[in-house]
């Protein structure tokens, strides 16, 4: 690429004028950083905002999470999905305690649990002013558009070769500022579908743009086939109490209460579907109806729990959406019926 230097000062000048204001910019705490960057992984900007916030007022530090019941941690993350996530980070919390700091070597940072090299190079960049590269989602499509590069991105070693192209490309001295100004770039300019070119700070160094393909880039492997799955999920109520089962083996939902569905409880007798929704995991589509449902005896392994106890317990989030549905059907039986006719 011509003039490294030039293109670097237009990225970061670019950025300077128009990053986004959100909570974790301006932080150098690695807790912090650490903690958004987690929560970014597969997770939509507005949607970490109010999680985040949440999250450290209720830990504020390392210490606070690592001694946190996990159920109060599940609780807290729950609705973001990938669990996996914070159970990752309270064990590495724990390490962080134990440590008595937070580590500051790449190689260390790398070393916690859940903490991949993208997250690691976050964290040493923005924390630490550290020169390690990032190499995510925003900034492969940025990189394949600006060389021009047809390669597939969901192939390792291209990966690989992405990932030495955008450690080239880091400001040595701002690794800070240039991993966060190339992020910005991906996520608000250079868009997947529709690449804001005329907007773009390094335009003039864009190969794609140069021979009009960046529509076509970056290229990714065939996607695995999705595939559709219907399940019936019931809500049985006695007393004011509700009926779940807690998850104890499935690795991901371990810890968290859930309503039954029909295949977990074949003797219960539901009533027609009160509502539906959809929710995806990796490539499974569901297809979830919800049902109010009745069960003569209750097998072992569910409990009945007060309806207003579940807002403090973790719940996952198809029990949150089933519970919506079921509110939103008692809501429109019990709302008086609107005049069509004013006549
Ligand atoms: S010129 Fe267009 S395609 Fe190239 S980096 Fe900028 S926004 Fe992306």
């Amino acid at each position: 690429m011509q003039s490294l230097s030039a293109f670097r000062k237009a990225l970061l000048g670019w950025y300077e004028r128009h990053k986004r204001d959100l909570p974790w910019r301006g932080t150098r705490n690695a807790y912090h950083i650490w903690v958004s960057e987690i929560m970014l992984q597969q997770t939509r900007v507005a949607a970490v905002i109010p999680y985040y916030e949440r999250f450290l007022a209720r830990f504020p530090d390392p210490p606070s999470l690592a001694a946190a019941p996990e159920a109060d941690v599940l609780a807290a993350w729950a609705g973001l999905g990938y669990y996996s996530r914070a159970r990752n980070l309270q064990r590495a919390a724990a390490a962080v305690t134990g440590a008595g700091e937070f580590p500051r070597a790449f190689d260390e940072i790398r070393a916690l649990a859940g903490v991949g090299d993208y997250t690691a190079a976050a964290i040493a960049s923005i924390a630490f002013d550290l020169p390690h590269a990032v190499l995510d989602g925003n900034v492969m499509r940025v990189l394949s558009r600006l060389d021009n590069d047809f390669s597939d991105i969901a192939a390792g070693k291209t990966r690989r070769r992405f990932q030495q192209r955008a450690q080239q490309l880091l400001h040595p001295s701002q690794p800070a500022a240039y991993n966060q100004a190339i992020m910005e770039l991906g996520a608000t300019v250079c868009l997947p579908k529709d690449p804001q070119c005329l907007l773009c700070p390094v335009s003039g160094w864009c190969e794609a743009r140069r021979l009009g393909t960046q529509p076509r880039l970056p290229v990714k492997g065939r996607r695995q086939a999705s595939l559709k799955v219907e399940r019936a999920v019931l809500i049985i109520e006695r007393n004011g109490r509700l009926l779940v089962w807690l998850r104890n083996h499935d690795s991901k939902l371990k810890g968290f209460y859930e309503l039954p569905e029909l295949e977990h409880l074949p003797s219960a007798r539901p009533g027609p579907p009160v509502g539906e929704f959809r929710h995806s995991i990796t490539n499974h589509q569901y297809r979830f109806t919800v049902h109010r449902a009745t069960v003569k005896d209750v097998p072992e392994g569910f409990l009945w729990i007060a309806k207003a106890d579940l807002s403090r317990l973790p719940v996952s989030t198809t029990t949150r959406k089933a519970l919506a549905c079921a509110a939103g059907s008692d809501s429109r039986v019990t709302k008086p019926p609107s005049r069509t006719n004013p006549d």
